[in-house]
């Protein structure tokens, strides 16, 4: 009898998961909370293509998507910026997020791929110490394989017992809350930097972006602690200030939306689960950008189920794909988790000060894009790290700040490194808090 999986929610590597796995000749069925055609936001998302390739999933087509432009980096005082130079074949591309869902949902379909909409998970169902299913508003469902794609604030991940290991959520440090919005176009000024992203602008601790379209203006706020709607209208007319094209009009989105930007979950898998995507905290800890490493995680995770041959599908079995997770992607993200700790402890002066003094240069601007690669962050060229270090050498409360910081990313480093290669409770387990901790 084929194996029966479940994806609890419709996310994009979960679906892309159910792709390959239907393709293989499994029963998959994807249980959804939203009606058929509402999924996702008003408005564009932004990915590195070359994770679709990776996941085996066609190129949408050429009428919905265009290339990202290079995003221009302001510090606090907006005065000097730094642009990047992607190569051609790394460029991200950006598109419709409802035309991404498409996309991957008439793939998926056509590999016989089932789609329960409107039924929403309420919940694991346990049988000893294994998932065996989940609780629907549609009553309860039983599988061989639970694959939790619910996002952020699963309903699967939180409810699983403690005794699993696996944490339940993040807290408020570890997510960040997003407004985003499309307002009309004030005027046709032209702009030097169409795509820009401004770090504590007007001196305020979270990340900003306007990036001037044809027809509209694409604005991004981001703060890293709670936000009101008044305080979002205050900064637009500080943004509006320094960008004459933003107009005052919303014309589409509006929305206040959370994603977190934290390490990856410590353990993605139990009996009968396995986390993907903003469930397993996959997004990029310093902007938030999950949709390609959740879909390189897709192929992973279907690969392990595949190789599974005798279908059991437990902690041991699927201990592959953390482990694959984290060689490839996973590990070159854990740094970037502490490199969001520092940039929260940083004054507005002290980021002014790190690109004014050339420590931070267009290169490592550029080299940041490809999140696809997390791990080439890490290999830097020595001279140029000297240079850094000497630049911060020079003021000494930054230097306070960054040496611990390069102590837990070296920590970070090493305990991913330390992961076990092989499942073993206790040892996963005594990994996965050593791990956590690292991060404190
Ligand atoms: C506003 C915003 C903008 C973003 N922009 C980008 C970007 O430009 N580029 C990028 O790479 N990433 C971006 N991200 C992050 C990216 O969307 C995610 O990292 C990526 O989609 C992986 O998340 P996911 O699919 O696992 O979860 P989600 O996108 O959260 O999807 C979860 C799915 O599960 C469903 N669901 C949730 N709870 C239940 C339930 N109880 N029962 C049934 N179904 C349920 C939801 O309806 C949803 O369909 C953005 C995220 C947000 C919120």
């Amino acid at each position: 009898m084929n194996k029966k999986i479940i994806v609890a929610g419709l996310g994009h590597g979960g679906i892309s998961a159910a792709a390959i796995l239907a393709a293989n000749g499994y029963d998959v069925t994807v249980y959804e909370k939203k009606k058929e055609g509402t999924l996702g936001y008003d408005w564009t998302d932004i990915f590195a293509p070359r994770s679709l390739e990776y996941a085996g999933i066609p190129m949408p087509p050429e009428d919905k998507y265009e290339y990202k432009e290079d995003m221009t980096f302001f510090a606090p005082t907006c005065e000097k910026g730094l642009r990047q130079h992607v190569p051609e074949d790394q460029l991200e591309i950006k598109m419709e997020r409802r035309d991404i869902y498409e996309h991957l949902i008439n793939h998926a379909l056509g590999f016989g791929v089932k789609i329960e909409y409107e039924c929403e998970v309420l919940g694991p169902i346990m049988l000893g110490n294994r998932v065996a299913g989940i609780r629907t508003s549609k009553g309860d469902v039983y599988g061989d394989l639970v694959i939790d794609a619910c996002g952020m604030n699963s309903p699967v991940r939180s409810n699983l017992p403690e005794f699993l290991g696996i944490e339940k959520g993040p807290d408020r440090s570890e997510k960040i809350t997003i407004y985003r919005a499309f307002y009309n176009k004030a005027s046709d000024e032209e702009v030097d930097a169409k795509f820009r992203i401004m770090l504590f602008g007007k001196g305020i601790k979270g990340i900003s972006w306007v990036a001037s379209e044809d027809e509209y203006t694409d604005v991004l706020i981001g703060r890293f602690e709670d936000v009101t709607k008044e305080e979002i209208d205050d900064f637009l007319v500080w943004l509006r200030e320094k960008n004459p094209r933003l107009g005052t009009e919303v014309v589409r989105g509006g929305q206040f939306v959370e994603i977190p930007v934290r390490q990856p979950l410590s353990v993605m898998v139990a009996d009968g689960y396995a986390a993907i995507g903003d469930s397993a905290f996959m997004t990029v800890p310093l902007i938030g950008s999950g949709i390609a490493n959740t879909l390189k995680a897709s192929k992973m995770l279907a690969d392990t189920v595949i190789a599974d041959k005798n279908g059991e599908f437990t902690a041991k079995t699927l201990w592959r794909y953390q482990t694959e997770y984290y060689k490839k992607i996973g590990a070159g993200l854990a740094p970037l988790a502490c490199g969001k700790k520092l940039l929260l402890t940083l004054t507005p002066d002290e980021i002014d000060y790190c690109f004014s003094s050339g420590m931070i240069t267009e290169d490592d601007i550029t080299m940041g894009a490809d999140f696809g690669d997390m791990g080439s962050l890490l290999d830097g060229d020595i001279n140029d790290m000297i240079n850094k270090i000497k630049t911060v050498c020079k003021d000494p409360n930054l230097l306070k700040k960054l040496l611990p910081v390069v102590g837990k990313i070296s920590k970070a480093v090493a305990t991913c490194a330390m992961m076990p290669k092989k499942w073993n409770r206790e040892r996963v387990l005594a990994w996965s808090k050593v791990y956590s901790y690292s991060f404190r």
